[in-house]
């Protein structure tokens, strides 16, 4: 019997989001039904609205950082139980083809698979019209179907709401400090794009242990948090060149790390000017199809540098996911100081307003 929602439906790209009661499918075998308690909102769906990034087909129920408590599950789940809290991730995977058998699952090479996925093989509905997703999942609705892969079960004490981002903003942001830059007590770091994502970058070479921890945003009250997240240094990139800012902080060389988590062009080249000799540019921002980077050849060749681009974290979710909420319960990671506003389902609109507008972090949708 298909479940009854409510669900914030793009019709349009360029238009509002609408409301609207979908059905979703009950959990096939190895899926999970989960009624979700916080939903974030994330610059990667706004790019899907915008049209800035290929959609999925439309109807569409973005929304891929979710957490909520288990409902169903389908009759070959085996360790997970209803009652479960779980936080949803993007990263669903096989965990058997060449790269999950070498402990890769988040470039799983069969992610796109019948079965693995739920789009395109969708699982929710608008009337007769099938309604695709974002990621493999649709997180702004009441109730997700997940792959058994893109649950992970945590400690029921950790807050839902907060929850959420370990999915998208902590994952990708902390992740890539420790799983791919693996930055080391004392290193430079510059991080280029101070939102969700970025602010994350910064708390991950804090916990890391950064010797200095530079910041570039063009809002000051991002960089402002930038500071309480652990930067040691803000470049305004309105005032100047950012690269020159950067190497006058660093005596001229450069730092060890450069992470860039916005997406365009400028920055992802700025980024890899940012790093030193023997240092490495991180490419964490989705850049749209079509754009291409140009890399200095000769400068990079000599100096040694890396350009590493870095798919969520480069993350196995499984054991990634309980470590976050054990750092955040020993109050080591910062999710509350993310998180600018709760909102409803019905104020979606206005969030995605405000983060065009670009002054805040995260805001939260929490359902009930
Ligand atoms: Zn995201
Ligand atoms: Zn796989």
């Amino acid at each position: 019997m298909p479940t009854e929602v409510q669900a914030a439906v793009l019709h349009q790209v360029g238009e509002p989001l609408e409301i609207e009661t979908v059905e979703i499918d009950d959990p096939a075998p190895d899926e999970i039904r989960v009624e979700l308690v916080g939903s974030g909102l994330c610059h990667s769906d706004l790019h899907v609205m915008g049209g800035y990034l290929p959609a999925v087909s439309l109807p569409a129920v973005l929304g891929h950082e979710a957490a909520g408590v288990v409902v169903e599950v389908g009759s070959q789940i085996q360790d997970v139980n209803i009652g479960d809290h779980v936080v949803a991730g993007i990263n669903t995977h096989c965990g058997h083809c060449h790269y999950c058998s070498s402990g890769r699952t988040w470039i799983c090479e069969r992610r796109l698979a019948p079965g693995i996925r739920s789009d395109p093989m969708t699982k929710v509905r608008l009337g007769n019209t099938a309604v695709s997703g974002i990621g493999g999942m649709s997180g702004f609705a009441e109730q997700v179907i997940l792959h058994k892969s893109a649950a992970v079960v945590i400690d029921p004490d950790m807050p839902l709401d907060r929850a959420a981002l370990i999915g998208c903003a902590l994952v990708t942001g902390v992740g890539t400090v420790i799983n791919a830059a693996r930055v080391r007590p004392g290193e430079t770091c510059v991080v280029i794009g101070c939102g969700g994502v970025g602010l994350n970058v910064v708390q991950g070479a804090r916990l890391a242990g950064a010797g200095r921890i530079i910041a570039v945003d063009l809002q000051a009250s991002k960089l402002e948090l930038a500071t309480r997240f652990g930067a040691t240094d803000l470049v305004d990139a309105g005032d100047g060149d950012p690269v020159e800012a950067v190497l006058g902080l660093t005596g001229g060389r450069g730092v060890d790390h450069a992470f860039e988590a916005i997406g365009i062009k400028p920055t992802s080249e700025q980024a890899l000017a940012m790093a030193s000799a023997g240092g490495g540019a991180y490419l964490i921002g989705v850049v749209p199809p079509g754009v291409n980077l140009e890399v200095p050849g000769l400068e990079f060749v000599l100096n040694n540098k890396t350009l590493c681009g870095v798919k969520l974290g480069s993350s196995n979710m499984a054991d990634d996911f309980p470590y976050f909420v054990d750092l955040y319960q020993q109050g080591r990671l910062m999710i509350d100081e993310l998180i600018a506003e709760r909102i409803t389902l019905s104020e979606i609109n206005e969030g995605y307003d405000r983060m065009r507008a670009g002054d805040q972090a995260r805001s939260v949708i929490v359902f009930h």
